[in-house]
């Protein structure tokens, strides 16, 4: 018996995916993807319904079947637009038993019901490359952009908005063709989203490497569906299968192996499987029903921008909602800027630009940055206006004493641990493959069914500025083991509000993890003194390696395991922990003002004269 993909017959019968599940979740089928296949009575039932729903809906309605929205997705706004929604509503109706009454009951419900939501056109989708370096992105862009890109556009003199258009034989696809997740990151730990569809490239020669892993990561805490990409499969020592197996390991079970992540093999060298990609990002798009108003407010995002010495501010900018125009006003933070010039991707001077439209604007005096949410105004007034609004809730966090969030925030941690499960969300950053695979079996203890420990990272190395944007966006605290982070990561982290710790001891880590599931606040320590003493006679003691301080405690005690500074005409020469005390030949626990005790540091330095000043760390309730 012959076997059909889902798709492949919506396909045929000129029906969305999405449509096409909903039809097979009314008839109760089972399946677990779009690819999933159907056996041949069930495709011929399926077949026999929608051609009895056409022949009734072309009785009650004088409107056409909907054909692939994807195709005819427009990203201006065209008078097709706003019926587009309701020619699929007679499809809709799939349910054997309904009649013509049903589908006439359920046309005037769209017409009073239906959100609007549901009656906005199609936008092309928006996709993003992400994967290790040297795994074949740039390649991967360039080989879709002289392919599919416009004639006149590929031959011409194009120009760089940040993104390209594509077109494929299922309508557009808008590539961001800055490689590598900086891009994708920096505008998500703004709390902008700008790609609909992450696809992650996977040389077939190397497999799952650190960037592969942080790529996917950054995904899939941007909520947005992958599709794996295993590039190079022209070279002879490629090894697809290996890399499908590889990526079960990191919960992206390809489909061929039972899971639902749609895996292609391609080579940006030869061009083999691009097709099949650009086919999977369209279905995926159509899953995903990606609809934007032309003619609603409008919304865009900052990809990026530079200044040009000659034109000025030079803004690369996403349309994602609505259209913008020529001579309007676009605020960006707290600037703004008339649009002087808008150019497409073919860079023709254009005088608007609808949704999933990528653009470069001219008109900014000052520099927009990247991720930064970019809304309209009417005139200078409005722009001017509407800046105020901004500088005054800016104030008003600013005015806010460090201490006051903090509260705020165990507020909300509280309110969070009431309400609904625990999630804690950690980036691993570890010396050795073998301790980060150690602290992760720790940590897989920690669940249960109040609380989720997610581990969205886990990798050898110190821990990036990369990592500080995933933290940011998904929330997490970022756990080092043995790794310490650059200045400029731990300055990015601390000015984000981000908790980055570094921990020698996997017991202490172990603790910090239980302190984030519990939702308490990390306690503070506070240096208290303990005592003082001279060191009157240096011993050395072959057998422990180093010398020991005969000592003669002036004030308060010293505790064995307390913290103590040694410091020598003023200065501190040594900080460490008593780690020995002894009174004659006994170990002391404590000793006293006015006793005479040797003190093991294990440190060789004493000189005779020196003083050691013991402290305790006690926690500040
Ligand atoms: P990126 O760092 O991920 O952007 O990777 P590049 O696109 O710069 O590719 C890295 C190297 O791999 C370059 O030398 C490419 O020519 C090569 N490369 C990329 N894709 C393929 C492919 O499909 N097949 C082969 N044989 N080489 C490829």
């Amino acid at each position: 018996m012959s076997k059909v993909r889902i798709y492949s017959l919506a396909k045929e019968l000129g029906l969305e995916t999405q449509k096409m599940l909903e039809l097979l979740d009314t008839l109760g089928v089972e399946y677990k993807s779009h690819s999933s296949t159907l056996d041949d009575d069930l495709v011929e039932t399926i077949k026999g319904m929608v051609a009895e729903q056409k022949a009734e809906s072309a009785v009650l309605s004088s409107e056409p079947v909907a054909s692939d929205p994807a195709s005819s997705a427009p990203s201006t706004p065209t008078p097709t637009a706003q019926t587009e929604g309701k020619r699929e509503t007679p499809i809709t109706q799939t349910a054997p038993s309904e009649t013509a009454v049903a589908t006439q009951e359920r046309e005037s419900d769209v017409a009073v019901q239906t959100p609007p939501a549901d009656l906005m056109p199609h936008r092309a989708p928006v996709v993003t490359i992400m994967g290790h370096v040297d795994h074949g992105k740039t390649s991967l862009l360039d080989y879709i952009r002289k392919t599919k890109v416009a004639a006149k556009e590929a031959g011409g003199i194009t120009q760089h908005v940040g993104a390209f258009e594509a077109q494929t034989s299922r309508g557009k696809v808008v590539f961001i063709d800055t490689p590598g997740h900086e891009a994708f990151t920096t505008i998500r730990a703004r709390g902008a989203k700008v790609a609909d569809i992450a696809i992650i490239v996977v040389a077939a020669d190397d497999s799952i490497m650190p960037q592969t892993r942080e790529a996917i990561a950054h995904a899939q805490a941007a909520k947005v569906p992958i599709i794996v990409a295993i590039n190079k499969v022209d070279l002879p020592q490629a090894d697809p299968d290996r890399v499908k197996t590889d990526l079960t390991q990191v919960n992206l079970v390809p489909e061929d192996f039972g899971g639902d992540t749609i895996v292609v093999n391609v080579s940006a060298k030869t061009g083999v499987g691009i097709e099949e990609l650009l086919e999977y990002i369209s279905l995926t798009a159509e899953i995903e029903d990606l609809r934007a108003d032309p003619n609603g407010e409008f919304k865009g995002v900052v990809i990026s921008s530079k200044v040009d010495k000659q034109m000025g501010v030079l803004t690369n900018l996403m349309v994602q909602a609505g259209t913008l125009n020529v001579g309007e006003f676009l605020v960006v933070g707290e600037g703004y800027g008339k649009i002087k010039a808008m150019t497409n991707t073919a860079g023709e001077r254009i005088k608007s630009a609808g949704p999933s439209t990528p653009v470069q604007v001219l008109g900014f005096s000052v520099v927009p940055h990247p991720g930064e949410q970019a809304a309209r105004a009417k005139d200078e007034h409005g722009a001017r206006d509407l800046i105020a609004g901004r500088v005054d809730v800016r104030r008003d966090l600013e005015a806010l004493t460090l201490e006051s969030k903090k509260r705020l925030l165990t507020l909300a941690e509280v309110m969070g641990s009431l309400e609904q499960i625990r999630e804690v969300n950690l980036i691993l950053r570890a010396d050795t493959q073998d301790s980060l695979e150690a602290i992760q079996y720790i940590l897989s203890k920690y669940g249960n069914e109040d609380v989720v420990v997610n581990v969205l990272l886990a990798g050898v190395g110190a821990p990036s500025e990369g990592d500080v944007l995933l933290a940011s966006t998904a929330e997490a605290t970022i756990l080092c083991f043995n790794v310490t982070a650059p200045g400029g990561v731990q300055r990015a982290a601390d000015s984000r509000g981000i908790s980055l710790k570094t921990y020698r001891i996997v017991y202490e880590l172990e603790q910090e993890v239980e302190r984030l599931l519990k939702g308490t606040v990390e306690p503070v320590f506070e240096e208290r003194y303990l005592g003082r003493a001279e060191v009157r006679m240096v011993i050395p003691v072959p057998k422990v390696g180093h010398s020991i301080a005969g000592s003669y405690i002036q004030d308060g005690l010293f505790r064995r395991n307390a913290k103590a500074k040694v410091s020598r005409k003023g200065k501190v020469v040594f900080e460490g922990t008593l780690i020995g005390l002894k009174r004659f030949k006994d170990d002391a626990r404590e000793v006293t003002q006015g006793y005479e005790c040797g003190v093991n540091m294990d440190w060789d330095g004493f000189e005779v004269g020196d003083l050691i000043e013991a402290v305790e760390m006690v926690e500040i309730k």
